[in-house]
């Protein structure tokens, strides 16, 4: 194990590896090399605080400390080109290579590009990075108008937080509701309604033709309905696309990410792949799923620790996903897809409720708006396989602790 394990992405899912390869007791060399400059930060709090707050900073993962003192060797602002997984060599962008015994890519995601004419003109951004985060708020400062584009999480998120900084925005979605499939459309009609009545102008079932320009710079947009909104900022929300393109170097197989087995390694065994670039079988639905969430980076870094020091495992965590969007925060724990029946607990009105989806009488997936002891249930719920009866969800929190107290010991 001489040249030890390379890690490239230094985002939650790689940071995360080369922590869990010391908790596992790995003690070879461990090289962490990130593209992006700064020290590894949380990502979640960009949309929803960060772009408001003219003194947020970014939140670093760890403290500067804890690299060093793990001997895990940090390297900031270093692009890997391409690998060569005959010889385990890594290329670095400018020269130089890299020997590996083992390989953990964590590369991540990057935003959907839109091919629309005026997409590149100045003011037309998307946000992923603290780099792109720091663009939006020391540009919208002098916007008083700004377009959304696209109505998932993050473009709800983004609308909020700029909303409630002061900038008039308005969302447009080409579909005929919010937030894709991504939840139950009852949640999503609630999210539109609240936005639409905190001041959020949302344009659904309406597309882009055009971003239109004035000497270079986004001067408004043109929409499918034929109107013109005017605005210096437009953001672009439209989903995230996996960082392949270096896996494709080494010949891996890809299929919307790259494809990895119960144990996170890639077609080429020594190369694991983590986080929002790899797709896999999920233990829950059977269908092939590429996870983005801090909860599946995570977890998949923590396995692919255990495999490279030589564990058996399987990849079967439970997967759960939030979003603060306004005053909701939505929770989300299980995967619904496939659910045939759903169960309404609380009341829409009160702006505290949740969506339990079933497939059959099994419990798959809950929703949440703002009932937090629903989602910590609902983690337990799903992660001993317990299946609660509709009484008992009926019966709130208090009815759903009660049946899992009741459970025989595991
Ligand atoms: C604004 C925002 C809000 C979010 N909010 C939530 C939330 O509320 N809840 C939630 O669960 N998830 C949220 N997410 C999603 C979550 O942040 C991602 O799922 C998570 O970051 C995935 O981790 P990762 O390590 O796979 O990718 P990343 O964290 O993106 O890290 C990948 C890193 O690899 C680097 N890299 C890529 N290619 C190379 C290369 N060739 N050489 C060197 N470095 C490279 C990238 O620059 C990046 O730094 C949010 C994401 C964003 C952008």
């Amino acid at each position: 194990m001489k040249n030890g394990v390379v890690i490239v992405g230094a985002g939650h899912a790689g940071v995360q590896a080369a922590a869990s390869l010391r908790e596992e007791g790995y003690d070879g060399p461990v090289l962490l090399i990130g593209d992006e400059k700064e020290l590894p930060y949380h990502k979640p709090p960009l949309s929803k605080t960060f772009i408001k707050d003219a003194a947020a900073q970014p939140q670093p993962l760890r403290g500067e400390t804890f690299y060093t003192g793990h001997t895990i060797e940090f390297r900031p602002g270093t692009l890997v080109e391409r690998i060569d997984a005959a010889s385990r060599r890594l290329e670095l962008a400018g020269g130089g290579n890299l020997a590996y015994d083992h390989l953990i890519l964590a590369t991540g995601s990057r935003p959907r590009i839109l091919p629309l004419p005026g997409a590149d003109l100045a003011g037309v951004l998307s946000l992923r990075s603290v780099a792109d985060a720091r663009l939006i708020r020391d540009q919208s400062v002098a916007c008083e108008e700004i377009v959304v584009i696209g109505g998932g999480f993050i473009g709800l998120e983004i609308a909020a937080t700029l909303s409630a900084g002061g900038r008039r925005v308005t969302v447009v979605e080409a579909l005929d509701r919010l937030l894709g499939r991504a939840v139950a459309p009852l949640i999503a009609e609630h999210v539109r309604q609240r936005l639409a009545a905190s001041g959020i102008r949302i344009l659904l079932k309406t597309t882009v033709e055009r971003i239109e320009g004035e000497d270079g710079h986004v001067a408004g947009v043109l929409t499918s309905a034929g109107e013109r909104l005017p605005a210096k900022m437009v953001i672009v929300g439209i989903g995230v696309v996996p960082n392949v393109e270096l896996a494709e170097t080494a010949g891996l197989t890809i299929a919307n990410g790259i494809r990895v087995d119960q144990a996170m390694r890639s077609s080429a065994p020594e190369i694991l792949a983590i986080g929002d670039n790899a797709s896999y079988r999920h233990w829950q639905t059977g269908g092939d799923v590429r996870l983005e969430s801090v909860e599946n980076a995570t977890d998949q870094a923590k396995l692919a620790a255990r495999t490279i020091v030589g564990h058996d495992g399987s990849y079967a965590a439970v997967p759960w996903f939030w979003s603060d969007i306004g005053d909701m925060k939505l929770q989300m724990v299980g995967l619904a897809a496939g659910s045939d029946r759903q169960i309404l607990s609380g009341e829409t009105a009160d702006n505290r409720f949740s969506v339990f989806h079933f497939i059959g009488d099994r419990l798959v997936a809950i929703e949440s708006v703002n009932r937090p002891a629903d989602h910590m249930l609902g983690r337990k719920m799903l992660g001993l396989g317990f299946s609660p009866t509709a009484e008992q969800v009926a019966g709130g929190a208090e009815a759903l602790k009660a049946a899992l107290a009741a459970l025989p010991p595991a």
